[in-house]
Formats: structure tokens, sequence, C-alpha cells
């Protein structure tokens, strides 16, 4: 395991192992005259881990922080992100599973991602500035994947951490306990306001450079929340229930298996039919079943 360093400007994108594909994840190193810090360790950066004197981390999932252990250093996460970093258990919590699958998620967290609790973790908020020394690292709060999910914008060089607005074909994911569709959406609306010359992802799409780019991609990923509209809808010309449309499937391939899939495409499911009831394009025909009108 090892990552690969490239330099935009004076930021260092630490690529982790298969482009930062899950369970990797891309991490960044960024210097000032005064100080440096990391942004998301990742599973790529355990072997080696680079000297820096602050860790920023965008949100509390398992890969971007499986490479904390490796720094005795001050770790700072978005405030509502903070019982996530502090206790493993809170970790857990966030993805919303059934009992049964939750003790394999810790196992596995503990085990393949050598998650350390950080109880001493230090929140920030939208706008907290980082200075460097003739560098800044400012949060761009971008919630819906997680409650706390943030970007950061580096200047002066003019880089965008977006994270996992990840520009996946995937598309947005939004099925975590913590996670809300129309905080994603906002936030993506957001980022795409933001000039910058550089775009970085947190996974295999890796860097997008310029503000045209990076918008086509984005609108895009954005896309992807619209498909699954239509996905619903074409469903729902029978009256369905919400364990129907969950076992149908919008997040996940029919081979995906997994204690998490049903849940995550429960929560999908729910945030849809939500938005769709408020359009006035379904209706509640009787209690918990929908369908298109
Ligand atoms: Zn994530």
């Amino acid at each position: 395991m090892a990552y690969t360093a490239v330099d935009y400007g004076e930021v260092s994108v630490l690529i982790g192992d298969r482009l930062g594909a899950y369970p990797y994840s891309n991490s960044l190193l960024v210097r000032g005259a005064t100080a440096s810090l990391v942004v998301d360790p990742s599973l790529s950066l355990i072997a080696s881990p680079p000297p820096a004197d602050l860790v920023l981390v965008s949100h509390a999932h398992e890969d971007h922080i499986a490479g904390i252990g490796g720094y005795d250093i001050p770790v700072h996460v978005h405030r509502d992100d903070l019982p996530g970093l502090r206790s493993r258990a809170a970790l857990v919590a966030g993805y919303g599973l059934p009992p049964e699958a939750e003790a394999e998620l810790d196992r596995m967290l503990r085990d393949d991602f050598h998650v350390q609790e950080r109880p001493d973790a230090n929140g920030f908020e939208d706008g907290t500035v980082f200075d460097l020394g003739g560098r800044t690292v400012t949060v761009v709060h971008l919630p819906g994947h997680t409650a706390g999910h943030c970007g950061f914008l580096i200047e002066p060089d003019g880089f965008l951490f977006v994270a996992d607005i990840d520009l996946t074909s995937f598309g947005p994911y939004y099925g975590g306990a913590d996670s809300d569709l129309a905080d994603f959406e906002a936030s993506m609306r957001r980022c795409r306001e933001i000039d910058a010359r550089w775009y970085g992802t947190a996974h295999q799409k890796g860097v997008i450079e310029g503000a045209p780019e990076f918008r086509r991609r984005l609108d895009a990923f954005a896309g992807v929340v619209e498909k699954r509209d239509a996905a619903l809808l074409a469903f729902l010309t029978e009256p369905r229930t919400i364990d129907q449309i969950a076992d149908h499937r919008l997040v996940y391939r029919p081979h995906v298996e997994g204690s998490h899939v049903q849940p995550v495409e429960r929560r999908t499911a729910e945030q849809h039919l939500h938005r769709l009831l408020r359009q006035g394009r379904i209706t509640e025909v009787e209690k918990g079943k929908f369908r298109a009108t």
C-alpha cells in the first residue's frame, strides 16, 4: 500500500491505491511557510505518513480517516461529524444498519481500516480558515453525504477539494443515517458556483482542471438523482410499498450484496418518495402504497 504524489501548485494530491477507489481514497498534503496539514489520511498513507502539523477530515467515513493512526497531532472535522471521529460506536451508528450488521461493520472498521478513535478531535464550521503562512485552507460546508461533510478551498493556489462529491458514475450517495438528499443538492449547487483552478475529488475521478469541465462533470453526477427519480416513477406505474421499491433498487446494481444494501435502498427510496409526493408526481393510493400520477 502506497500513494503517488502529484502536485497542483503547492498542493500535493496523494493518490491512493487503485486511483483512490474505495476502500482507498485520495489525501492532500498542503504546505505553507509556517505549517503544513494533511487532508483525509487514507489507508494508503499508513505505511509512511507524510509529516504534518495537523489533520483535517472532510467527513467521518472510514476511507477518509483510516490513516489517522499514523498521526499524533491535532485532528479537525466539522462539528456535525465530530461524534464519528471521537468514537467508533458513533461512526458505526451513522450508517444506520440493523444490529446484526453493526457488529460486522465494527469489526471491519477496527481490523481492515485500523480506525483510531480520537476523543480529542476538534470541531470546525463553515468558513473556518487554517492559515499555514502564505497559504490558507478554508472550510466549505457541503452537507448531504453526511451532516458534516466539507470541502476545502486552498488559496492562493485555487484548489477546491470536494471530497465525496466525487463525480463517479455511481452518483451521489445519501443513504446514510445522517445523509440528506436536499442538502446534497444544495451542496452541489454551492460548489458549482466556486471558481477554482482545480477541483480534487476523494476517489477515482481524481483532479479536474478548470471550472467549465468541473461543472460539466458535476451536472452529470447530479443527473444520477434525476435518473433515480425516473426509475422510481417507472416502477410506480403499479402501486408499490417502500419495501418493494427497496427490493427493486434505485442505488445498487443487482449483483451487489451486503447488509448495507437494504437500509441504504430504503432511506434513498424514502427521500425520493417524499420529493415526488411534494411535487405531486406520485400519490399515496392507500397507507404505505405509492403510485405515479
Ligand atoms: Zn463518504
